[in-house]
């Protein structure tokens, strides 16, 4: 497995952490499982690094913090995480499977929707999910 990429450890130090052997197995594994979870994470992560769940909680929740990831909470869904950070974009999730796909900003910049009522506050941000059958599901149906 060539873990050993030295993109990833720029980008873990770019973030102001330290790069260690569970850090950098956990994005590697979000390079390659976008939108994932932390189970998904772990699964992937574990056969390469012997790593807990709570280490990747840990790494999650630290590349959080520093920016490097985006937590999408889907209702009804586990907590999923993704490397594309800071372009403000949009999620389809399939209501029967659970998969997720990346949504262009409307705009290409944040906030690409306005509420009709902005009730005076500045908004910076608007995270969309779009429901619904994704294509291998809407065909099991016709
Ligand atoms: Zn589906
Ligand atoms: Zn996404």
């Amino acid at each position: 497995m060539p873990l050993l990429t030295s993109d990833i450890d720029d980008a873990i130090r770019a973030a102001g952490l330290r790069v260690t052997e569970s850090r950098r197995a956990v994005f590697d594994a979000l390079r390659s499982h976008p939108h994932a979870s932390a189970d998904e994470i772990h699964a992937a992560v574990h056969p390469i690094v012997d790593s807990t769940l709570q280490s990747v909680y840990n790494a999650l929740g630290d590349f959080a913090a520093a920016g490097l990831v985006r937590r999408i909470e889907p209702a009804g869904h586990p907590m999923l995480f993704e490397l594309r950070v800071d372009d403000n974009h949009h999620h389809l999730v399939c209501t029967r499977c659970g998969a997720v796909e990346d949504v262009d900003c409307a705009t290409g910049h944040a906030p690409c929707l306005v509420p009709g009522d902005t009730h005076g506050y500045r908004v910076a941000v608007a995270e969309v999910t779009y429901w619904g059958l994704c294509a291998s599901c809407a065909d099991e149906d016709s």
